[in-house]
């Protein structure tokens, strides 16, 4: 039997961050758990693991190097080598350009451009000494344009341009690089937009869905299942991509 491969989901304690985890355990991969609070990745954890799976929860912030060191030391030790990365952990700071604050600017790019550099960074010898490397960065609708959004669209555009170089640089060595770019999916950052816009959640996600080809808002399901097909094996011919989950045309 093959060796089992190891997978790193951030973000993972909720939301499409742990659908994708538990994903992952169901496609058979040990899946390391990575979020700011431990604690919080536990029920992840333990529904994969009912499942039959392997999972290690870690507490880290990938916008930090001291953590993201220990973190991918921790999942090796524990768990092993992680040859798949899934740059999932994200945050929102919205406001209109004109009231956006330096450090609203800053902490969004340091969750997703910097977490995304430093986890790739620390998990890159791991998928050389392997041959063998998946790494899928969540980018989003947003990268095109969102008002309210100056900090967050660029760095979900950073992210695309990040995984179309990592795809080039990286492909030799059997790391394949894509992104994932989805709509609206019904998660907490979601429920938090409606509150800002103030809008009723069942509201908001009605006058979305109406905008929407297939006249649904998406699942963190949705995403997993694209997830699920750019880490597979079969999958290494496909890379520097960016795969639009959104029920319709984006892009
Ligand atoms: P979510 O429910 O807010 O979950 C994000 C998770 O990331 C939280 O558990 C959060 O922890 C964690 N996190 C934040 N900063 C971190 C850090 N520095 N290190 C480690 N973990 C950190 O969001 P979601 O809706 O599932 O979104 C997941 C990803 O998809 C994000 O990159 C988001 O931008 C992207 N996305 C979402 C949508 C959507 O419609 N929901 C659309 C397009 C793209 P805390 O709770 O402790 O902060």
């Amino acid at each position: 039997m093959a060796e089992q491969r190891t997978a790193i989901v951030t973000g993972a304690a909720r939301g499409i961050g742990r659908a994708i985890a538990e994903r992952l355990a169901g496609d058979g991969l040990a899946v390391a758990v990575v979020d700011l609070d431990e604690a919080a990745c536990a029920d992840a954890v333990s529904a994969i693991r009912a499942a039959g799976g392997r999972a290690l929860a870690v507490g880290g912030d990938v916008a930090d190097p001291d953590s993201v060191g220990t973190t991918v030391e921790r999942v090796a030790a524990e768990l092993g080598a992680p040859t798949v990365l899934v740059n999932n952990a994200g945050i929102i700071r919205d406001n209109l350009l004109h009231k956006m604050s330096l450090d609203d600017w800053e902490a969004v790019m340091g969750v997703h451009l910097r977490g995304a550099f430093l986890m790739t960074q620390a998990c890159l010898p791991a998928m050389r000494e392997a041959g063998f490397g998946r790494v899928v960065n969540m980018s989003s609708g947003s990268a095109l344009g969102n008002r309210g959004q100056a900090n967050y669209s660029s760095a979900k555009a950073g992210l695309q341009g990040f995984t179309k170089t990592l795809a080039i640089e990286l492909g030799p060595s059997g790391v394949t690089v894509n992104a994932i770019a989805p709509g609206f999916i019904q998660t907490e950052m979601t429920v938090a937009t409606a509150e800002r816009m103030g809008f009723e959640f069942d509201d908001f996600v009605a006058k979305y869905a109406d905008q929407i080809p297939v006249r649904r808002v998406g699942q963190p399901d949705d995403v997993a299942h694209a997830t699920s097909y750019l880490v597979s094996e079969g999958a290494g011919y496909v890379s520097g991509q960016v795969l639009y989950v959104a029920g319709g045309p984006l892009g």
